[in-house]
């Protein structure tokens, strides 16, 4: 049985809320949710993610998206999804099909028990042919554990269900390679490597909390798991399938030729990071077959890490050659780096092979051009950067 296409469309705040009153534009709901039930009656599965709880929530607790805190933007986001899910019910129902609200936090990502039973639920979703809207979990997300913007929230949906298409729906009609006030920006139609606008890019919009950067980082995510990404303006008609069908303009961001599979993409792509190892340059170069990461390669290590979190890999000049599940605590390999002579189950009191970090549980990053922050430890010394191929 093939697949039906599947499609994830993340809607900004800024089209679903009008930016003075601070409520739903129907209009615009409309226009997309017609379109939508098109798609859908073409065979298309369709998953929206979509923001607006906060700006729509604002009013109610008496604030405006400039005076608003961090505890304001939860309880907003608390008053907000119900008039946001009632909207797209309302306007769905019109169409002929129902929706669903799915909450998710950074944790929903990153533990991959949750992660496949969150993957279950859109699945069978699906299966009933209902549109599930998804959105962070605002309300009870902190700093630490929050995904953090929309565009990123709705790459990470597309990773997780294996999606074809990423339509990124905006305020602008796509990518330019400087800031698009300048009358000497140009309008980029296909990227490749997103590496190269990041600095172009940077800044953010009024009222959700991802800007260009945001959404060529969530691209730039999609593209690694074979996702085709566009970003494009919302205010049209048919919004999403006239980007698909290239009638109307959009940048497009094409899905790398060779894309890491399920479980390597959800090593690559973790948000947090728990750890980095250094090891030798040499060492680096031979990693890819069968070979592990051993105890004797790590050379120098940062962070707080539990067994099964994601380490980021560099090389000694700094560059960012791997990331891998580590298999012991970042106590442990402090003392197994520290005694190099001494038998590791001597140290530990277990037996153990004395893997750092298992092949099955590494992804190399040369030929791949994953954008990452680096750890400020390292990053003071050596400025590292994603191996670029
Ligand atoms: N989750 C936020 C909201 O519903 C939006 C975040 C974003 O736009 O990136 O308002």
């Amino acid at each position: 049985m093939t697949q039906k296409r599947t499609i994830v469309v993340k809607i900004g705040s800024a089209l679903l809320a009008n930016q003075e009153l601070l409520t739903p534009r129907y209009g615009f709901l409309q226009r997309l949710l017609e379109d939508i039930a098109q798609l859908r009656a073409e065979g298309t599965s369709v998953i929206l993610c979509s923001s607006g709880s906060v700006a729509l929530g604002l009013r109610i607790i008496g604030e405006t998206p400039q005076s608003a805190g961090v505890s304001d933007k939860q309880a907003a986001a608390a008053c907000g999804m119900p008039l946001l899910l009632n909207a797209y019910k309302q306007v769905g129902h019109e169409f002929g099909f129902e929706i669903a609200q799915v909450l998710l936090t950074l944790g929903d990502f990153e533990d991959h028990r949750r992660f496949l039973n969150t993957r279950n639920t859109v699945h069978r979703l699906l299966e009933s042919n209902v549109v599930p809207i998804v959105n962070e979990n605002d309300t009870i997300t902190t700093e630490e554990i929050r995904v953090g913007d929309n565009d990123r929230l709705a790459a990470k949906v597309a990773q997780m269900v294996g999606a074809d298409d990423f339509v990124i729906l905006t305020g602008v009609d796509g990518l330019y390679d400087r800031n698009p006030d300048d009358p000497e920006a140009r309008f980029v139609p296909e990227v490749e490597d997103v590496g190269l606008y990041m600095d172009a890019t940077k800044g953010k919009s009024t009222l959700g909390t991802g800007g260009m950067e945001t959404k060529l980082l969530a691209a730039n995510m999609a593209q690694e798991a074979g996702v085709t990404t566009w970003i494009a303006q919302g205010e049209a008609d048919r919004p999403v399938s006239n980007v698909l069908n290239g009638m109307r303009r959009s940048t497009k961001i094409l899905p790398h030729p060779n894309p890491l599979s399920g479980w390597d993409s959800w090593i690559a792509n973790r948000l947090q990071m728990a750890g980095s190892i250094v090891i030798a340059d040499a060492t680096a170069s031979a990693l890819g077959g069968d070979r592990p990461i051993r105890r004797s390669d790590v050379i120098s290590m940062t962070g707080d890490f539990t067994r099964g979190d994601v380490l980021h890999i560099y090389d000694s000049k700094g560059i960012e050659r791997a990331r891998g599940l580590s298999d012991f605590t970042s106590e442990e390999l402090r003392v197994l780096i520290g005694n190099p002579d001494t038998q590791a189950e001597q140290l530990l009191g277990y037996r153990t092979k004395g893997e750092v970090i298992r092949s099955a549980n590494l992804v190399m990053l040369d030929n791949r051009h994953l954008l990452w922050d680096a750890p400020d430890e390292i990053a003071s010394t050596e400025e590292p950067r994603s191996a670029a191929g």
